[in-house]
């Protein structure tokens, strides 16, 4: 007698899917079912062996069960925290100003510099827009070379502290810069007074200054409206740089 024996049959095999009812030749032929099957796709959980509903609820499953233990950037499914540590120490970036991950280098830097007030350069953190702006002159280009010697600066007004300090090989100081101040044809517009503690004002808001280097660092700001250029105060600079 003949019997045309049905290898594929599902029930004579020892590896059985319960949630299928269907049996299997090998525990490899089980796993590629639970793996790949449609009734299995995105709803078997290889590593507890648990069948779920959804996606979802596998998803949750993952979220929620101590086998796993899941990357927040890129989903990768660790077998521990241990191992998504290292995943994440090895596969992401993290912000150091709030701890966020970013998925690469690049984008962990443009999250720096539009979520915090953050220096590249210098890997720094700033407690608001006005203080990096100040930091940032660290990094201007010193382009303002010293009216009385060689040395180079990045602003006007850097460059009069300099000159108020002393220590400029021309020998000027704060006494000689004030009198050059005041005798300037322009001087009336930007002096208070000789005898002022503060002798200095701003021309164009009447804000007034001890030193004339703090004078110019308002003009140079974005305090006021009043620019070096084309006023009183270029005119000003002019003098100094011919009288130094
Ligand atoms: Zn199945
Ligand atoms: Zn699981
Ligand atoms: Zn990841
Ligand atoms: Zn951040
Ligand atoms: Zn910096
Ligand atoms: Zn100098
Ligand atoms: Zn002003």
């Amino acid at each position: 007698m003949y019997y045309d024996y049905d290898y594929d049959s599902d029930y004579d095999y020892d590896y059985e899917c319960e949630v299928c009812d269907r049996s299997f030749s090998s525990q490899r032929a089980l796993n590629d079912h639970r793996m790949y099957a449609a009734v299995h796709r995105g709803r078997w959980c290889k590593r507890c062996e648990l069948q779920f509903d959804s996606r979802a609820e596998l998803d949750s499953h993952k979220a929620v069960s101590f086998n796993h233990s899941v990357c927040a950037v890129c989903q990768v499914d660790c077998e521990s925290g241990y191992e998504l540590d290292e995943h994440m120490n090895e596969e992401h970036f993290q912000c150091k100003g709030c701890l966020k991950w970013a998925p690469s280098a690049s984008d962990l830097s443009t999250h720096m510099e539009k979520a915090h007030y953050y220096c590249a350069q210098c890997e720094r953190f700033f407690e608001n827009e006005n203080n990096l702006r100040q930091h940032r002159k660290v990094h201007a280009p010193l382009i303002m070379e010293c009216y009385g010697c060689e040395r180079r600066f990045a602003t006007t007004s850097a460059m009069l502290i300099h000159l108020e300090s002393g220590k400029c090989d021309s020998g000027v100081n704060c006494d000689r810069l004030d009198s050059i101040a005041y005798r300037c044809y322009q001087s009336r517009y930007y002096t208070n007074g000789w005898n002022e503690y503060y002798q200095y004002k701003c021309p164009d808001c009447q804000t007034k200054f001890r030193y004339i280097s703090a004078l110019f660092q308002h003009a140079e700001s974005d305090a006021c409206n009043q620019r070096c250029n084309g006023t009183s105060l270029e005119k000003l600079r002019h003098y100094i740089s011919i009288s130094v």
